[in-house]
């Protein structure tokens, strides 16, 4: 665990890596095998476990490579439309245009900040192919919408759950849920942290065949499978143009250790987000959503919207904490407001509402696991002062 004095800038986010991770990460640095191997396969069986079975847990190198393959593997192609939100990372429209096929943004639900089914159901042409729905901050989608949706006008679904480890709806975990893929990310500020990594899942045979095959150049079989069998062989084939997105043993041997601590760190956030929630409830500030009875939200995020009447407006707020020795963030500049996204697919502010609205007045504040109690009390004193000052 780093050790931190109490007066040190507290960091937006720093990652909970304790000496079974470093052992972890030795034995594979000590076994000789450092790309994928048992680690990586262990990592796969243990996550599939971990969501109740009955998936298939591919692992990759980033969830960027994994949202690339799903889209591929269900057949988005040139001239498909896929349905997301604006109101996310780059990657998440990255990966369908990495695939010739057009992003159609639509807005979110200003409650849950998660992509609006009904935005969703407008946006249909003859063209859609597919919806990229995206768990914000850790909350569950509306899938039963999107699913139900999905299914009457025979689109996928592949979710962006980058957020969302561990995230549940209606008892089910995300990973769990009716859609054709979700993908998982192992980047270093993720709940499950490795550093780079993901984990693209699926129930469907077909859609894990195909992105195994794609993760690793299009062969046939992967080299640990060639050169450590019991009977060695130097022959491959090759039967597709496939990408390099396999995740290497030394990452996986990371987020082994990572996700078999997954609820006791998942319990350490918990209490970060209650904390702040009790002390933040008279502020002038909308708190993160909760999630429904039978919901759990996997605190990736601790996200809230100052409201007008508060004393400094955001960009001030952040300033303000910075010069307190206190990290923010903000979640996301939506892609409506980024150049490219703009330009390209002519987004305005005006075309978003929601999104942008949650834009502006947004902050996200320091929410992990190896936070200490006198760290969270200094972020909720801070916050306090900043925002009640007269
Ligand atoms: C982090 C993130 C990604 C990309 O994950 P990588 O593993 O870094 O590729 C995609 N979508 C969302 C919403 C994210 O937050």
């Amino acid at each position: 665990m780093s050790v931190q004095t109490d007066d040190a800038f507290i960091y937006f986010y720093r990652p909970d890596i304790t000496e079974a991770e470093i052992e972890e990460v030795v034995h594979s640095l000590r076994s000789g095998w450092l790309t994928t191997g048992p680690k990586a396969r262990t990592l796969e069986a243990e996550f599939a476990d971990f969501l109740g079975g009955d998936v298939e847990a591919v692992a990759v190198n980033s969830a960027t490579a994994g949202l690339h393959l799903a889209l591929e593997a269900v057949g988005v192609g040139a001239g498909d439309e896929v349905i997301t939100t604006t109101h996310t990372f780059t990657a998440t429209a990255e990966a369908i245009c990495y695939l010739g096929a057009t992003p159609v943004f639509v807005d979110i639900d200003p409650e849950t900040v998660c992509i609006d089914p009904a935005c969703v159901e407008a946006a249909i042409t003859p063209r859609t192919r597919a919806i990229v729905p995206v768990h914000f901050g850790g909350l569950g989608c509306d899938m039963e919408a999107l699913s139900r949706f999905a299914k009457r006008n025979g689109l996928a679904v592949v979710e962006d759950a980058a957020h969302a480890f561990p995230t549940k709806l209606d008892g089910r975990l995300v990973g769990a849920l009716d859609s054709e893929a979700s993908v998982f990310s192992f980047y270093a500020n993720k709940t499950l942290a490795a550093g780079e990594g993901g984990m693209l899942v699926t129930r469907n045979p077909e859609i894990a065949r195909r992105a195994r095959l794609m993760r690793l150049h299009g062969i046939d079989r992967d080299a640990f499978n060639r050169f450590s069998a019991t009977k060695p062989s130097w022959r491959y084939d090759i039967l597709a143009v496939g990408y390099k997105y396999n995740l290497p043993d030394v990452a996986a041997a990371l987020a082994l250790v990572q996700l078999r601590r997954a609820w006791e760190l998942l319990e350490k956030r918990r209490a970060v987000a209650e904390r702040y929630d009790r002390a933040f409830a008279d502020l002038p500030l909308v708190r993160p959503p909760q999630p429904e009875a039978n919901g759990l939200h996997s605190w990736h995020l601790y996200n809230v919207r100052l409201a007008t009447e508060a004393a400094v407006d955001r960009d001030r707020f952040i300033e303000l904490m910075s010069e307190a020795g206190i990290g923010c963030s903000v979640h996301y500049i939506p892609l409506h407001r980024h150049t490219y996204w703009s330009d390209k697919y002519s987004l305005t502010p005006e075309m978003f509402p929601h999104s942008d609205s949650v834009f502006r007045s947004c902050v996200s504040l320091p929410l992990y696991s190896s936070m200490t109690d006198s760290q969270v009390e200094r972020v909720i004193v801070t916050v306090r002062k900043l925002l009640l000052k007269a």
